[in-house]
């Protein structure tokens, strides 16, 4: 298949999902960056990743801190780690954070969110425009006053993924029982939208049981849903889980990588002014995986500031490859993601479109995709 061949229908997603030919997925990657300066500019927004608990209430088949998980160990940060971790963000301007967790609804949880995000909005910045720190909630699906409650306290994006826009695969991936239905989601998704936030979602890609026609209507499920911001990723397996356990095939790591990297460039060309976020599980299966979802089209990363020790029980598949060292010479900080002084580490190594200047870092601005379609 060749690029010009190309056509964004569902037939014409489907075949380029399908075409293994690596000339033809390079030049695709390459259309969707060109696409990407043109529509969402140089910028990469940063969003500083707070993991605030992975104590879940649900049983997801495929998530490493699903409820029924007993060899994952449990934690949930207090309020003062997550405000030093905010802080920190903020003081490497970073301009927005990201709480994300496991789902809960507990009133003192709900309660411990609100105050949280009250709290946040207080900190310091020197972003763009005096902007206090933007804020982006991912903690599953909640009563419409539970979204309303933190959206008045400030939060105003809210990442939530259908996982799947595939309602029968979505039932194969999730226990049947009235906390994993798909028609809530969907309607927890709808929520989010007329409550006011920027509602974001995404699928896994390279799911077991999962087609190229999956993919291709999950990308068109976006196009319709009209997401301001789309966080997707590979499917990583866990051990400890049932999907990985059923023995059920799925495609190679180097498939899912490849894969992974074609959803954003395909994105890219549907929707050019969204926000893209390069996932954190492409990273799992390449070293400089998140920078090459920015070069296939991606335009936001989440560095983790979530401390180092709870960092390591967030394991929703194994992510011992992402604590590497920062290979600039005198930098000897290890972990996810730091900022050395030479670099916006992991992004070390896109060094020639750094200095070009075909990739800025969005230091202290919020970075809304919004904005940038008025
Ligand atoms: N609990 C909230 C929820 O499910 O929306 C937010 C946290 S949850 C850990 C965030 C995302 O992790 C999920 O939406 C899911 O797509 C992803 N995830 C979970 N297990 C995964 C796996 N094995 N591989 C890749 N992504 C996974
Ligand atoms: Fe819980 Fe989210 Fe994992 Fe499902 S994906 S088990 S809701 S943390």
């Amino acid at each position: 298949m060749k690029l010009s061949d190309l056509t964004l229908d569902r037939d014409g997603l489907i075949a380029a999902i399908e075409c293994a030919d690596p000339v033809f997925n390079e030049a695709l990657r390459q259309e969707a960056f060109r696409v990407k300066l043109a529509h969402a500019g140089t910028d990469v927004y940063l969003r500083g990743l707070i993991e605030i608990s992975n104590i879940c209430r649900k049983n997801c088949l495929y998530c490493g801190i699903r409820r029924d998980n007993s060899a994952c160990a449990r934690y949930e940060l207090s309020d003062e780690e997550v405000l030093a971790a905010a802080t920190r963000a903020a003081r490497q301007r970073y301009a927005s954070v990201v709480i994300q967790g496991g789902e809960r609804s507990d009133a003192a949880f709900v309660r411990k969110i609100t105050r949280l995000v009250k709290a946040i909005k207080q900190i310091e910045t020197d972003s763009e425009g005096g902007r206090p720190l933007g804020i982006t909630l991912s903690l599953g699906e909640q009563p419409r006053e539970v979204y309303e409650e933190w959206f008045d306290a400030g939060a105003h994006r809210y990442l939530l993924r259908i996982e799947t826009s595939n309602p029968e695969l979505y039932r194969r991936i999730h226990p049947q029982d009235a906390l994993h239905r798909f028609e809530r989601r969907l309607e927890a998704l709808q929520d989010l939208k007329a409550v006011g936030y920027q509602a974001g979602t995404g699928a896994m890609i390279g799911l077991p049981y999962q087609t190229a026609a999956d993919l291709a209507d999950d990308l068109l499920f976006y196009k319709r849903f009209d997401a301001p911001m789309i966080g997707m990723g590979p499917y990583n397996p866990n051990d400890e889980t049932p999907l990985t356990r059923s023995g059920a095939p799925y495609p190679s790591d180097e498939e899912r990588f490849v894969l992974g990297l074609k959803m954003i460039a395909l994105l890219r060309l549907l929707m050019p002014h969204i926000n893209i976020a390069s996932a954190t599980a492409l990273e799992v299966l390449n070293p400089r995986g998140r920078e090459l979802g920015i070069l296939a089209g991606a335009n936001v990363f989440m560095p983790n500031v979530t401390p180092e020790e709870q960092m390591a029980k967030y394991n929703l598949y194994d992510r011992k490859t992402l604590l590497r060292d920062c290979p600039h010479p005198g930098e000897s900080h290890k972990g996810e993601n730091h900022i050395c002084k030479n670099c916006v580490f992991p992004f070390c190594s896109l060094g020639e479109n750094l200095q070009n200047g075909k990739i800025t870092i969005g230091f202290g601005k919020w970075g809304d995709a919004v904005e940038r379609q008025r």
